[in-house]
């Protein structure tokens, strides 16, 4: 479930929405991420793509404050990310207990905790509030339905409720397309769209090349380092998906553009054939 941070940190005027400078993080001598650094600013959407184990989660962790790199430091508005109300972290589904029994109302009013304050009781306005980001998502009708009951996309989309609930500015989603059937997947992409709307600046990790390629301006090439930032054409080049994925991916250059046959790069795979820039 979108994950609150915290209360209370100030937003810099002039700092752009995010900063990450020489990020390393090493769990007991595994070395998840090197040196990454870049910035993002207001409104823009990234597709974060890297093989399994590349790092996507651990980067969003920390970009969350929920986890503190070995080295370097991350700045959301010009202050450190543990302080901030505005990040929302979208877990992946199947990192959460969906037996938990509570409704879909209730999940998403979670998002409302760090705006109320934690012995608040919420008001008629704050569930109005949340009405409206349930409807933002197409998920009004399920209010009162228990999360147990929901389909994958749904699922997805209450989490995203909970976020749009948080009021957050940068939203970091894990994984949001990965299982779902295609109709939930146009859903997001839909939602994303409202989310360029309100410019709230989003990164969606995924392990779908060709979907980051045809669905985003902006994607962000990661296996431990950072191997790209920028417009797919720019990033996806045959150097640097060998550097990625070495030798777990076919390129094949037709006249199109550049064809990938991607195999073997991520659990329970299927063979894709698609078409990079
Ligand atoms: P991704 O999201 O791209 O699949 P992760 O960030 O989950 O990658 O993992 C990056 C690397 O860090 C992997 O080698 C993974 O095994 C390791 N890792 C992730 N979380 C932990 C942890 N809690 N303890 C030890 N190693 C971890």
């Amino acid at each position: 479930m979108a994950t609150l941070i915290g209360r209370y940190a100030p937003h810099q005027a002039d700092s752009p929405v995010l900063e990450v400078s020489d990020v390393t993080v090493r769990y007991n001598g595994t070395l998840a991420l090197d040196g990454v650094s870049f910035r993002l600013t207001q409104g823009e959407q990234v597709a974060v793509v890297g093989p399994n184990g590349a790092g996507k989660s651990t980067l969003f962790k920390v970009i969350a404050g929920m986890l503190h790199p070995t080295h370097g430091e991350v700045k959301v508005y010009g202050h450190g990310p543990g302080g901030h109300i505005c990040i929302a972290y979208v877990p992946q589904r199947s990192q959460v207990d969906w037996s938990f029994p509570v409704n879909v109302a209730d999940v998403v009013m979670m998002g409302r905790i760090g705006k109320l304050g934690l012995l608040r009781w919420p008001k008629a306005r704050d569930w109005d509030y949340v009405r409206q980001c349930l409807e933002v998502v197409g998920m009004a009708d399920l209010a009162d339905r228990q999360i147990g009951e929901l389909s994958g996309g749904q699922q997805q989309r209450v989490f995203i409720a909970r976020a749009l609930a948080q009021e957050a500015e940068l939203m970091l989603m894990d994984e949001p397309l990965t299982g779902l059937d295609v109709t939930s997947q146009e859903d997001i992409f839909r939602i994303l769209e409202e989310l360029r709307r309100r410019h709230v600046t989003v990164m969606v990790a995924t392990h779908d090349l060709n979907q980051a390629a045809d669905r985003f301006d902006q994607v962000m090439l990661l296996n431990h380092r950072l191997l790209g930032l920028g417009r797919p054409g720019e990033v996806f080049t045959p150097e640097r998906l060998l550097q990625a994925y070495g030798g777990h991916m076919r390129l094949i250059q037709t006249d199109e553009g550049l064809m990938v046959l991607n195999d073997t790069c991520c659990e329970g795979s299927t063979t894709r054939h698609g078409r990079l820039a």
